[in-house]
């Protein structure tokens, strides 16, 4: 099953030249999830081919503008283009009244039903869920309320071994229950194992997206052994003190995070815009977590093809 993210955006704070704010668009099995969206969001989707109208889902972490001025220009256009279809937004509560007094004066009705899923900062919840997927809401640490997002693949069935299936004349009626991990009695009593008959599903793959925050390890044990953590790391170690007064975290900070919760790749992100360049932040990071990249514009990061 496809599970990807694509970064739009990795920029804190304000945008520069060739960084937008916080957006990435994560694709399950043919299915968009856009989180966060900043400032110039549509652009970016526009410029890397993410197709507005197979969003069904956007996920919101905080209500500071780098990580949502982008929504109204994206909600705008899909009512333009004539979108019919329900859109789920899973965000802080004062988000719909944001929304409707800037709909309320431009006198908008969307043509779309937006059906609201109001996060809580201080406790993690399963916010969403569907054949592919379950979504846990990530309490952070922040300035403002805050939550992360953490998705998870559902467990899958066993697999079926077409030739042995064939072998020892399986009925097709058996089928389901032998992916769900039953044995097989045939007419003459012989019971054939359920592993003789199927494999074992891959292991499901897990991403948690972590911005804003400051190193806290209140939400460790909730994301330990992700396969892929994308973290906030908003500057170099050397503005520790900033970092923790403006409730962000560092590069070196993030890699102990990663660390320590056992993920096996880190994405880092939110960079400030004092950085032109990030070599220095992947490599702080590096120091104490090697497998880390730069969750950078237009770079897609595949958690299982
Ligand atoms: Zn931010
Ligand atoms: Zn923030």
């Amino acid at each position: 099953m496809k599970f990807e993210v694509t970064i739009l955006g990795s920029s804190s704070a304000t945008p520069i030249f060739n960084r937008n704010p916080s957006s990435q668009v994560l694709n399950i099995n043919e299915r968009l999830y856009l989180i966060d969206c900043g400032e110039g969001t549509q652009q970016q989707m526009l410029h890397f081919g993410v197709k507005a109208s197979r969003i069904d889902n956007i996920f919101i972490s905080h209500l500071h503008g780098d990580h949502y001025l982008g929504l109204l220009g994206l909600l705008s256009s899909m009512h333009l283009n004539g979108r019919t279809k329900p859109l789920n937004l899973f965000a802080p509560a004062p988000l719909k009244e944001i929304i409707d007094v800037q709909l309320k004066y431009s006198e908008t009705v969307l043509q779309y039903p937006i059906n609201y899923v109001f996060t809580v900062p201080d406790k993690a919840n399963i916010i969403f869920d569907n054949q592919d997927i379950v979504v846990e809401s990530i309490p952070l640490d922040h300035r403002i309320d805050c939550t992360g997002f953490l998705f998870r693949q559902k467990k899958r069935n066993r697999k079926l071994l077409k030739d042995k299936l064939e072998e020892f004349n399986v009925p097709i009626e058996y089928y389901t229950a032998l992916k769900k991990g039953v044995d097989y009695i045939a007419p003459d009593g012989t019971v054939y194992k359920n592993e003789t008959l199927t494999s074992a599903p891959e292991e499901p793959k897990s991403y948690a997206y972590c911005s804003d925050t400051i190193y806290s390890e209140t939400y460790f044990s909730q994301i330990s052994n992700v396969d892929l953590l994308y973290h906030e790391s908003t500057f170099l170690n050397d503005m520790l003190e900033r970092a923790q007064s403006t409730y962000h975290t560092t590069a070196l900070q993030a890699g102990q995070v990663a660390l320590k919760t056992n993920a096996k790749k880190l994405l880092l992100g939110h960079f400030s815009a004092r950085y032109k360049t990030l070599n220095e932040l992947l490599d702080e990071a590096k120091t104490v977590f090697p497998d880390t990249e730069l969750a950078v514009e237009g770079k897609t990061f595949v958690i299982e093809y």
